[in-house]
C-alpha cells in the first residue's frame, strides 16, 4: 500500500482494479491505464458509488477530477443568489465575475423596492452584501470573460481568458446588458442623471423635467411610469415610425405630460463638467437643424442585450438573443441552467433575477444529486 497527498491509503497497481460498481449493483473488474490508476482511485474514495462505471468509461477521468461541481458565469443579482445557495449546498461554486461585475444593480443608485430595506440601499451595496454572503459559505470569485463554452461534451468546458475550466454543472447568470447609446457625455453621466432604469431611478427626479431615448415598447413604459415623478417627459426618437405597440403608443401620446419629439438624435448630454446632467444637445434628422433641451435626467428605453451570444448554436435563443428556458430555468442542455436577466425579457427585476438563481441553484444541487458529483 502506498498512500496520496491526502493521506488515505491506495492499492498498489497491479494493472487491474476492482472497483464498486454501483450504477450497475455489482462489483466490476476491469482493465484500466496506469496513468488513470490515481484518479480512478481518490474519486473512488472521495465519491464512494460515484466512480465511473464500464458504461461512461469515456468521461474523461483527468478533467473530472479536476472540475467543479457548478461554475456560476456572471455575478448580479441572479448569479450572486444562485452562489449563495449552491455554496450553501456545499458545491463550492466557482463565479465568474463577467465584464460587468456586480450587473446592473452595480450602475445603479438608491434601490428603495428590493424587500428587506425599508430605507432602501443602494445598489451597489446590496451586490457586496450579498456577495460577502456567498463567500461566507465558500463560494470562490474570479474576474474574468467567458470565450468560448463547450456544452457538447461532460464534464462542460469554459474557456475563461487563458484558462480552461471544467464544470459539471452550469449556472449562466450573464444578464443583459443596457443597450446606451455610445456617446462619451452619456457614458461619462451614467448614474448623475443618465439611466437605463426608470423603476430603478425614476424617484429621483421628482418635480424635474427629463427626456427618454427610444421608440418601442420599452420606452413607452418607461416614458408613462415618469410621468408620476417629472413635470415633464420629453420621448425622443430618431425617426417617424414607432415599434411600440399600439396601445402602448396610444397611450403615451394621450399622457399631457409626455411630449414627443420624433426624428431627433441625441448629440450630447450637457454637464459632463458639473457631474449631473442639465440638458441634451439635439438634431433633428430630417432638416439637420440642432436644438438644446434643457433637462434634468436623460432616460435610456433603446432595449436590452442579453449576453448569451456565446451559447449561440449550443442553447436555444430567441429572436432577440434570450436564452429559452421551460420550467422556469431549464435549458435545452442537461445540466445547464439559466436564470436572471439573460433569460428574463418580462420582469428584469432585482428580485425577481435573485428568485430564478435560487431555483437555478435548487435545480443543480438535484441534478448534481441523480447524476453524481
Ligand atoms: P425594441 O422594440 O427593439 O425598440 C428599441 C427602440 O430603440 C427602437 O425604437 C429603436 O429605434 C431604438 N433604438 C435602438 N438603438 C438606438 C440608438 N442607438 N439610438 C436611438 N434609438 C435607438 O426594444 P424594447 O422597447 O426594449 O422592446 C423589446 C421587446 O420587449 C419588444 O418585443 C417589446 O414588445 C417587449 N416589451 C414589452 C413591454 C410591454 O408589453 N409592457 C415593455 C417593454 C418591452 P428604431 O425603431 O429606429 O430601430
Amino acid at each position: 500500500m502506498h498512500g496520496h497527498p491526502g493521506g488515505v491509503a491506495v492499492p498498489e497497481f497491479d494493472g487491474r482494479f476492482t472497483h464498486p460498481c454501483h450504477f450497475l449493483g455489482r462489483k466490476q473488474t476491469q482493465t484500466i491505464d496506469k496513468s488513470q490508476i490515481r484518479h480512478r482511485i481518490i474519486l473512488s474514495l472521495l465519491a464512494p458509488g460515484r466512480v465511473p462505471t464500464a458504461g461512461t468509461i469515456e468521461y474523461d477521468i483527468a478533467m473530472t477530477d479536476t472540475a467543479r461541481d457548478t461554475v456560476i458565469l456572471g455575478s448580479g443579482c441572479a448569479g450572486l443568489t444562485a452562489a449563495i445557495y449552491a455554496a450553501r449546498a456545499n458545491l463550492k461554486p466557482l463565479v465568474i465575475e463577467g465584464h460587468e461585475p456586480g450587473g446592473q444593480l452595480s450602475i445603479t443608485t438608491l434601490v428603495e423596492n428590493f424587500p428587506g430595506w425599508p430605507e432602501g440601499i443602494q445598489g451597489p451595496q446590496l451586490i457586496e452584501n450579498m456577495k460577502l454572503q456567498a463567500e461566507r459559505f465558500g463560494a470562490e470569485f474570479r474576474m474574468g470573460h467567458l470565450v468560448s463554452a463547450d456544452l457538447s461534451k461532460r464534464p462542460f468546458t469554459l474557456q475563461v481568458g487563458s484558462d480552461t475550466i471544467h464544470a459539471r454543472t452550469l449556472i449562466i447568470a450573464s444578464g443583459a446588458s443596457a443597450r446606451w447609446l455610445g456617446l462619451p457625455s452619456e457614458q461619462a453621466l451614467i448614474g448623475h442623471g443618465v439611466s437605463s432604469c426608470a423603476t430603478c431611478d425614476g424617484f429621483f427626479f421628482s418635480g424635474r423635467e427629463i427626456a427618454v431615448v427610444g421608440g418601442g415598447d420599452s420606452a413607452m413604459e418607461e416614458a408613462l411610469f415618469l410621468t408620476r415623478f417629472a413635470t415633464k417627459v420629453t420621448l425622443l426618437h430618431r425617426r417617424e415610425q414607432f415599434r411600440a405597440s399600439r396601445i402602448m403608443l396610444d397611450r403615451a401620446i394621450a399622457h399631457p405630460k409626455i411630449k414627443f419629439m420624433s426624428n431627433t438624435k441625441v448629440e450630447e448630454v450637457l454637464g459632463v463638467e458639473q457631474k449631473e446632467v442639465s440638458g441634451l444637445r439635439l438634431r433633428d434628422t430630417v432638416t439637420g437643424m440642432e436644438s438644446t433641451l434643457p433637462v434634468s435626467g436623460l432616460f435610456l428605453g433603446i432595449g436590452h442585450i442579453p449576453n448569451a451570444k456565446m451559447f449561440a448554436g449550443q442553447l436555444d435563443l430567441d429572436d432577440d438573443g434570450y436564452i429559452k428556458t421551460r420550467d422556469f430555468v431549464f435549458t435545452r442542455v442537461s445540466g445547464a441552467f439559466a436564470c436572471g436577466d439573460v433569460q428574463d425579457r418580462r420582469y428584469r427585476q432585482a428580485v425577481t433575477a435573485a428568485g430564478s438563481g435560487c431555483m437555478a441553484a435548487l435545480e443543480v444541487e438535484k441534478y448534481l444529486e441523480e447524476h453524481g458529483r
